[in-house]
């Protein structure tokens, strides 16, 4: 195990875009929790939304005088492609584990457990990669409570993994899901906690019109004279980027002119990016408006989520869909499909629209109206910023998450 290193962060600096009350509550449970021990275990430190999630999360607990710890599991591809297969079964595709697989899941995850010596007064282990280092941290902390995050599409599970990482839970005691459809999972409690993202950083924060302009710049040839959607997600299939070329190639025939930025990185326990990303590149090598991008730093990001007209993300499954919200925050509307998360943030008609997760002729017809229509784009941006505001923002959710630390302390 090995802590990333994290950046500062201060409760001050979430005034301007939180209200009094929910700051006022936050400081009084983080009171409450004031001299407790966190630990939060993961798999990555970067890539993906856990990692995003937590990189705020923990200095922001420090910050507010709760001693939180974040410490990353340290394997090897090999175990990352068993965690790969549970995460595809639990979301519903797949071949079956082989014993050799479950074998090196109870090793790394023993491995890891082991190396874990300071004494915590509760847990937070997230997602299915961890599962398996419970019962050693509840021998080894038996007064600590053990909760556990899942932030996959539990929607539609395949039996079989359910059943694997259902061997894994009984140190549970409370479990948190992103959605009550997925509270499949036993545990002598669960709640439901959205998710959120964090509007002072890099990738959310306010933009000067010169770092928009050297942004822009840093994005050539993709042009913002001309129309842009953009999908930003690792590249994996449950993102469908192959579905979002086909809503692009829809869109054209409405407004020739139309650019797609694919950008996309690859996160560190996700060793199908790089195949997926080549497959991805060589669909698109034939159409000079078609970019695939890369390993963007998060200013970047946030630039062009910020610049494209419309933001898709037509998930076929979608545990939360982080990068929804952040396009929402910076008022650009999104067509997304129906897929787990999504319906959450997108409220079809107001910010943006939905489509059936197959639905990708749909999608693009959705693109093409709101090209078509500078107005309805607005009004749309304005609602996506209040409605993130209300809902997503860091704040809320680590009022949720405090509440569940004081409930389960008790
Ligand atoms: N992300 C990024 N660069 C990329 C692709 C993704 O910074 O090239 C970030 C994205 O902005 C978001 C997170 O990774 O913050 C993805 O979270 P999400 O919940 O959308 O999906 P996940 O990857 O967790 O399935």
């Amino acid at each position: 195990m090995h802590p990333p290193s994290l950046p500062d962060r201060s409760i001050e600096a979430y005034a301007t875009v939180t209200e009094r009350d929910r700051l006022e509550r936050l400081r009084t449970l983080a009171e409450t929790l004031s001299g407790v021990r966190i630990l939060h275990v993961n798999s990555t430190a970067t890539g993906g939304g856990v990692a995003e999630l937590l990189r705020s999360i923990v200095p922001l607990c420090n910050d507010l005088g709760i001693d939180t710890d974040w410490l990353v599991m340290d394997a090897d591809d090999d175990f990352f492609e068993v965690t790969k297969a549970v995460h595809n079964g639990l979301q519903g595709s797949g071949e079956p584990l082989t014993d050799e697989m479950k074998a090196t899941y109870r090793e790394v995850t023993a491995a890891n457990a082991a190396e874990i010596e300071d004494e915590y007064d509760l847990v937070l282990a997230h997602d299915p990669q961890t599962l398996g280092m419970l019962e050693r941290l509840d021998e080894r902390m038996p007064n600590a409570p053990i909760l556990w995050r899942c932030h996959v599409d539990l929607t539609d599970p395949i039996e079989e993994y359910l059943a694997f990482v259902s061997a894994y839970t009984d140190p549970i005691d409370h479990a948190i899901f992103s959605r009550s459809a997925y509270a499949v999972i036993d545990a002598p409690t669960t709640s439901i906690v959205y998710p959120s993202i964090d509007p002072v950083t890099e990738k959310n924060r306010s933009l000067e019109d010169d770092e928009l302009a050297a942004e822009r710049d840093r994005l050539d040839p993709l042009s913002f004279d001309a129309p842009v959607v953009t999908q930003v997600s690792r590249f994996d299939p449950w993102k469908d980027q192959f579905g979002t070329l086909e809503a692009y190639r829809t869109a054209t025939e409405e407004v020739p002119q139309l650019q797609l930025a694919l950008a996309g990185g690859m996160a560190g326990d996700d060793p199908e990016g790089l195949e997926l990303y080549e497959q991805v590149a060589a669909e698109a090598v034939d159409d000079p408006d078609v970019h695939t991008l890369t390993d963007l730093p998060d200013a970047t990001i946030n630039a062009l989520q910020r610049l494209s007209d419309v933001v898709v993300q037509k998930s076929l499954r979608e545990g939360f869909g982080l990068v929804v919200a952040e396009a929402l925050w910076k008022r650009t509307p999104v067509v997304g499909s129906t897929a787990g998360g999504i319906p959450l943030q997108v409220e079809d008609g107001r910010n943006g629209y939905l489509v059936e997760p197959d639905d990708a002729v749909g999608a693009g017809d959705r693109i093409a109206d709101l090209l078509e229509d500078d107005e309805r784009r607005r009004a749309f941006g304005d609602n996506a910023r209040e409605h993130v505001r209300e809902q997503f923002l860091l704040p809320r959710q680590l009022v949720d998450l405090f509440e569940i630390f004081v409930d389960s302390l008790e």
